[in-house]
């Protein structure tokens, strides 16, 4: 190890949103970090120019910061390695680029898109695997300074020797070998003077004083060429994590097709982010003890790079939502009471006023039966604004001849007591059914209805107790109107 505090880093290019992939790897990193009493970086990588997108970064940053993935040390918040980001260190790229074609391990190539193109046809004909047919390895100085004084085009290409076995030891597989065989001479300066993934990546990880580094899969068949240029340049290699890749329930790897991919989807839908966050961590990893739920403490307090899998991790949605019921009724009532006001003012309701208590006794009735707080707007619309129409399976199942009269009554009874309390509603149904000869099931029934246009929700006396006596008596003369036409 480079120094005995572990430094990881999140390494992302800013392609607009974040990926729920991406968000795990930064997860990952983060855990690894906190666990370990390392540091966490947040690098940019932004050196593919085609591919610039204005906002991704701050958008980047602004879901980790939803996520409350911290780092130490990063683009808005600086550190002693900065900067961070990518396109803001070309200079230090262009200098080991240097150091490289120095020492022969890299070297400048001339040529021209068409030869590249037709040396590839060639290859492809032949059946035989297309890379650098090392063509420029050879110029003199001569015309390599010629050229470049003349100012043509050219790129900078690392020198693979053949004939090599490439051998690393990722802390997920083991031992991984390669032969330099299958190693393209890697381009590592473009025409543009812009670094590759490759070089960046490798400079600023030895720069950087990365200890660690913790990627997707995808990855993986990228690091013999990093192994090569930290061997070049003389460098201690950092240890290697592959994390598995993300799969679809069909076990293809995971696609926008499928559902959806970027943090911010998640986000908008209403998850929690303790939710994603709890399930993401377990998408390839594994705490050992037959839990699913966790916060991000016990995360912390027992995530390990040991226990992450090879195996492709499956994203199951039904978890997910599972999670996220599972984190919300663990919440405060009034953290709750938060996040109800913010859907209240994002709703039809929201020139309406709401007490804190009133929302609260919602809250308290709801929060077992929904997955998602804005669904207690719509699962409980009842909380605030009267029905406007009634289940229609429901009437023909629980409304009878019989239903007017026991309504009437009973707001009658409930009128002749001053603020009812739920056993006051309680008492009182069963008093009226009793005074009808009849089960309480046929004054429940019909009330729910004339509350709640639904047949299923939280406890009837819950609902009467929070509505309260007046508009339940309306409501029970609505219904009245209504269906007795
Ligand atoms: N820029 C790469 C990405 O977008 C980083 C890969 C790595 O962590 O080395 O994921």
């Amino acid at each position: 190890m480079i120094n005995n505090i572990p430094r990881v880093r999140f390494a992302p290019s800013p392609t607009g949103y974040l990926h729920v992939g991406g968000l795990r790897t930064a997860l990952y990193n983060y855990l690894f970090a906190r666990n370990s009493g390392g540091k966490f970086i947040l690098r940019i990588e932004d050196t593919d120019r085609n591919r610039y997108i204005p906002g991704a970064i701050e958008n980047l940053i602004s879901t980790l910061k939803w996520a409350e993935i911290d780092y130490d040390e990063g683009p808005d918040i600086g550190g002693e390695n900065g900067p961070y980001l990518q396109s803001e260190r070309l200079d230090i790229y262009k200098e080991h680029a240097d150091i490289l074609i120095k020492n022969k391990k890299a070297y400048y190539c001339f040529c021209s898109a068409e030869r590249l193109a037709s040396l590839r046809e060639e290859q492809q004909k032949q059946n035989i695997q297309t890379k650098y047919d090392k063509h420029c390895l050879n110029l003199s100085d001569e015309t390599i300074s010629q050229n470049l004084s003349k100012g043509l085009p050219h790129v900078v290409r690392l020198n693979v020797e053949p004939g090599k076995i490439i051998k690393f030891r990722d802390h997920i597989r083991e031992e991984v070998e390669f032969s330099s065989e299958v190693v393209d001479d890697q381009v590592l300066i473009k025409s543009d003077k812009y670094p590759t993934y490759h070089l960046a990546n490798v400079v600023d990880d030895h720069l950087m004083k990365i200890t660690h580094v913790i990627r997707g899969e995808e990855w993986l068949s990228s690091t013999p060429k990093h192994i090569i240029l930290y061997e070049a340049f003389g460098w201690e290699i950092p240890v290697f994590a592959h994390l598995p890749l993300l799969l679809n329930a069909d076990r293809s790897k995971l696609s926008k097709r499928q559902g959806d991919v970027a943090v911010e989807d998640y986000r908008n839908k209403g998850y929690l982010k303790e939710a994603l966050i709890n399930f993401v961590a377990l998408l390839g990893w594994t705490a050992g003890d037959d839990k699913e739920y966790y916060d991000i403490d016990e995360l912390i307090s027992k995530f390990s790079l040991d226990r992450v899998n090879k195996s492709g991790a499956v994203f199951n949605i039904e978890k997910l939502n599972w999670l996220n019921e599972e984190h919300l009724r663990r919440k405060s009532d009034a953290e709750l009471l938060q996040m109800l006001r913010t859907e209240l003012s994002e709703s039809k309701y929201s020139t309406l006023t709401y007490t804190d208590e009133y929302l609260i006794s919602v809250i308290r009735v709801m929060k077992e039966r929904v997955s998602f707080i804005k669904e207690i707007l719509e699962k409980g619309y009842y909380f605030f604004e009267e029905p406007s129409s009634y289940e229609e399976a429901v009437v023909k199942k629980r409304w009878n001849n019989q239903s007017a009269e026991i309504l009437k009554l009973y707001g009658e009874n409930i009128r002749a007591i001053n603020s009812p309390t739920k056993e006051d509603y309680e008492n009182i149904l069963k008093n009226t059914a009793a005074q009808f000869n009849t089960g309480n099931g046929d004054v429940i029934h019909p009330l729910r209805l004339a509350v709640s246009g639904i047949g299923g929700g939280p406890g009837i006396f819950d609902i009467l107790y929070i509505i309260g006596r007046e508009k339940t008596l309306n409501r029970i003369n609505t219904i009245i109107e209504k269906l007795n036409k």
